[in-house]
């Protein structure tokens, strides 16, 4: 998975007791450990968290520090598998307080992550807090000359990778001469003959491989050092030299990379959200029962040819509004499912009539609405001709025959949908009047 591990963002510092201890007990561990949660392992092998703020309420309240911490009460604490990534937790932090004990392969408590932590992990300063310079000191070996070299020769060597050199005296570390020196020696006419401690930089300084990259930084700010001596803790033993671009290599690479995984992820949710907004948007318009184009829909293509129309006013369109004839007695006789057959065919069947630059929409009930772009009223009177004739001549299962009435209109530069949509209704009428099966 691409976000970061639970194990990379989990606080390791824990300290745990069972339920059954007075909070007095867990606030001397709290402070003895300078941690401001501990984690309540229960016999069951369930978790709780007691925090520094309960065991501040519990203060000052009845029955106060000596009550176990289970008559106490403690929170719930989920708990997740180390190995489980970021998502997992913000998925179980939903609906918790922010909390969830780590556990390791063989059911051990392994750590606490909280909603801090999260937050930590995605901010490159403190990423830069979790690295440590004896992660990052792989490549540099710490170029030493003894004491008594001759200063000239050791300027000579301050090339491009070692631009420093850490002067020895019987293998301890005593000076440093750095690019930064050299300037200043070949400035001042130095004596290139000089043994080199009479020049160098002094005292050397050093820090140490636990240092994390941020701290490592903050040193660097400080002094104005391009570069670090690195030394082991314990042996005291020079190790390495860490430059600016090292820190700079690290920070921005492990930042590069993040985002480059969240970059994926989120192509991926992106992706997802498409999709489905996709089918959203089909269902909202779309006619259920039908399938074709619903009234909303409708009339949004109706405004975009009206606005096509106003910059073109020389392409006719039209609409059709078509009533199925006597539908009631379709309904009456065969039922209401078999009425919603016959809808449906009597839709599949328009449709098939129709141009792919038409659009059928159920317009409501067993009403239909046909916008017939590049169509003038003669145009659109065939085309209703067309659809009316041959669905008087299609046999439907069981119910026979099935016919409709049309009106056609023909937009009017200028005049409103409504208006449109009202002479095409009313000419529908006329054509119920004059004896369905017909156009008006
Ligand atoms: P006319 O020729 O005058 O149009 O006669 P008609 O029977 O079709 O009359 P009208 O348009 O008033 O009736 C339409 C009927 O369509 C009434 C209603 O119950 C039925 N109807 C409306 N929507 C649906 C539907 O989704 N499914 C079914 N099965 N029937 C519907
Ligand atoms: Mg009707
Ligand atoms: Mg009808």
């Amino acid at each position: 998975m691409l976000f970061p591990l639970i194990d990379e963002l989990a606080t390791t510092d824990i300290v745990s007791v069972p339920p059954r201890v007075a909070v007095r007990d867990a606030l001397r561990k709290m402070s003895q450990y300078k941690v401001r949660n501990v984690i309540v392992e229960e016999e069951s092998g369930g978790y709780g968290l007691l925090t520094a703020s309960d065991v501040v309420r519990l203060r000052f309240s009845q029955p106060g520090l000596d009550a176990t911490i289970s008559e106490a009460g403690y929170h719930p604490l989920p708990y997740i598998a180390k190995g489980s990534n970021l998502l997992d937790v913000i998925e179980l932090f939903n609906d918790t307080h922010g909390y969830a004990a780590v556990i390791d392969e063989s059911n051990r408590l392994f750590g606490i992550v909280s909603n801090t932590d999260i937050l930590a992990s995605l901010d490159p300063q403190s990423m830069l807090q979790r690295q440590h310079l004896r992660d990052l000191l792989r490549r540099h070996e710490v170029k030493r000359m003894p004491h008594d070299t001759p200063l000239g020769e050791v300027l000579a060597s301050l090339v491009a990778q070692d631009d420093a050199v850490v002067v020895t005296d019987q293998d301890t570390g005593v000076g440093i001469v750095t690019t930064r020196d050299a300037i200043r020696l070949l400035q001042d006419g130095a004596v290139l003959a000089d043994p080199v401690h009479v020049h160098m930089s002094v005292p050397l300084r050093t820090v140490t491989c636990d240092l994390t990259v941020g701290e490592a930084v903050a040193v660097m700010r400080d002094l104005n050092f391009k570069r670090l001596v690195v030394e082991d803790p314990q042996s005291r033993e020079l190790i390495g030299i860490i430059t600016q671009q090292d820190l700079i290599g690290v920070a921005y690479s492990r930042w590069a990379e993040l985002m480059h995984h969240h970059a994926l992820e989120l192509r991926e949710i992106i992706h997802v959200l498409e999709h489905k907004t996709a089918r959203l948007e089909k269902i909202a318009a779309t006619d259920p029962l039908t399938g074709m184009a619903n009234r909303a829909r409708f009339e949004e293509l109706l405004r975009t040819e009206q606005e096509r129309h106003c910059r073109l006013p020389m392409v006719p369109f039209s609409v059709l509004i078509a009533d199925i004839d006597r539908f009631k007695h379709i309904n009456d006789t065969w039922g209401h499912n078999q009425g919603d057959i016959v809808l449906r065919g009597v839709a599949q069947h328009i449709q098939g009539q129709l141009r792919h630059i038409d659009t059928l929409a159920r317009w409501g009930g067993e009403e239909f609405a046909v916008l017939l772009p590049q169509t003038d009223l003669e145009a659109a009177r065939l085309v209703a001709g067309r659809i009316c004739r041959s669905l008087a001549q299609n046999v439907f299962e069981r119910v026979g025959c099935v016919t409709a009435s049309f009106g056609a209109a023909m937009y009017q530069t200028g005049e409103s949908a409504a208006a449109l949509l009202g002479r095409a209704d009313e000419a529908l009428y006329r054509a119920k009047r004059n004896g369905r099966n017909r156009i008006e």
